[in-house]
């Protein structure tokens, strides 16, 4: 078993167990129902993680997460000329006001 990753959400892990086991790759959650201790414990001691179960998983699996992870973050948010209104990366146009970014 390997440690591949943590993250503070839950979803995120689940999102990157899903990746991994379309590929074939068996991995386990850890820390999944830790959010009940959380107080008792350093904050970030208690992250999901994410692990590998076979250790000659380790190189793909990460490539994989690399990939996923790239995939999953928005664009860097822009500022809307016109109304000044936040916008998040994905977004070609202004969402309150149609300018386009
Ligand atoms: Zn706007």
């Amino acid at each position: 078993m390997k440690k591949l990753t943590s993250s503070e959400s839950l979803i995120t892990i689940n999102h990157f167990k899903n990746v991994l086991e379309s590929e074939g790759i068996a991995c386990r959650i850890k820390n999944e129902h830790l959010g009940s201790i959380m107080g008792e414990m350093p904050f970030v001691e208690v992250w999901p993680e994410l692990w590998v179960i076979n250790d000659l998983d380790f190189d793909r699996a990460k490539q994989l997460i690399d990939t996923a992870i790239v995939e999953e973050s928005p664009q860097r948010s822009w500022k809307c000329k016109k109304c000044g209104e936040e916008n998040e990366g994905q977004f070609a146009a202004c969402w309150n006001c149609g300018e386009p970014g």
